[in-house]
């Protein structure tokens, strides 16, 4: 992406949509261009912020002109720049063409892709990895990772076709967790295998499970938890991998619970175990 026209460690001024420069950005986009460039956008002065503390490969670094000598901005910028990123001092019109946003925010950055390889997945004493099965929503992707943070999950695994950690919308919705979750992606064979090796618990949750998620020790050993696809649920083949299947117990007429509350409900039962902390409504002492 940085041609000799277009050096990195310069502030360029754009205007216009149509420069060339902006033209790629805003390709990022589409997952073909981000996984052909291995590059994506994140938004947001907090955002670039964490990338920048994370190490994450900087490569541009884009400003609205209106926020332009706003001391925090141009410190991050500074920094943007040192590390080698194009820095570019935008029209609002080129903000919210790249961030297709009525409302852009005054920062955007483009960052290479951090993919975690299987082999260096590392399953510690009470550690928490969170599988999940060809999810397709990115918002939910997104909640999921931020919940993985929240949690002090070791990561999350995805498996078979998924939605797009990088795209513009999981990134917001990881609210910055992108860059400090570890993500790894395996097709559902290689999946399997691994599982093979893997040394502690596999959860996995089912609708038809009887077993309540309450019934369960998770201490004490790594825990792989496994979550289904938003339609189709767990299918066979993972259901049939997994060392215990339950159910999280539901009142009223809801058939199921949204995946990302779902993770979010058994992660912390895991980690409350893995913790010893104490249930909810037992005293603390
Ligand atoms: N129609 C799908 C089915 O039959 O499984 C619903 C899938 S649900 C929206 C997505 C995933 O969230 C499920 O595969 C499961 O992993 C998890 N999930 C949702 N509600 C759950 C519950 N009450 N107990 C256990 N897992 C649940």
């Amino acid at each position: 992406m940085s041609t000799p026209a277009n050096p990195p460690g310069q502030v360029r001024e754009i205007t216009a949509v149509s420069n060339p420069l902006i033209k790629e950005l805003r390709a990022l986009a589409l997952k073909k261009y981000r996984d052909e460039h291995r590059r994506f956008l994140a938004e947001g002065l907090k955002l670039v912020t964490d990338a920048l503390d994370g190490g994450w490969p900087v490569h541009a670094l884009l400003y609205a002109r209106a926020a332009a000598g706003q001391p925090h901005l141009m410190a991050v910028a500074a920094r943007a720049r040192a590390r080698g990123a194009t820095i570019i001092e935008a029209s609002d019109k080129v903000m919210a063409a790249i961030t297709r946003r009525d409302n852009p925010q005054t920062a955007v950055g483009a960052f290479g892709q951090r993919w975690l390889p299987a082999a260096d997945i590392r399953p510690g004493r009470d550690c928490l990895w969170i599988g999940l099965d060809r999810i397709r929503d990115p918002g939910n992707l997104g909640t999921i990772i931020r919940t993985a943070d929240a949690v002090g999950a070791s990561g999350v695994i995805l498996i078979g076709e998924t939605t797009d950690p990088f795209s513009l919308e999981a990134v917001r919705a990881t609210m910055g967790s992108i860059f400090a979750v570890p993500v790894a992606r395996m097709s559902a064979p290689e999946f399997r295998d691994w599982r093979a090796r893997w040394p502690g618990m596999v959860v996995g949750t089912h609708l038809g499970a009887a077993l309540d998620y309450r019934g369960l020790d998770y201490a004490g050993r790594p825990v792989l938890l496994l979550m289904g696809n938003e339609q189709r649920g767990l299918p066979e083949e993972l259901a049939a991998i997994c060392d215990h299947l339950c159910l999280i117990p539901m009142a009223g007429k809801a058939d199921s619970l949204n995946l990302a509350v779902a993770t979010a409900v058994m992660a912390f039962e895991i980690r409350r175990h893995a913790l010893s902390m104490p249930a909810v409504g037992q005293a603390v002492s």
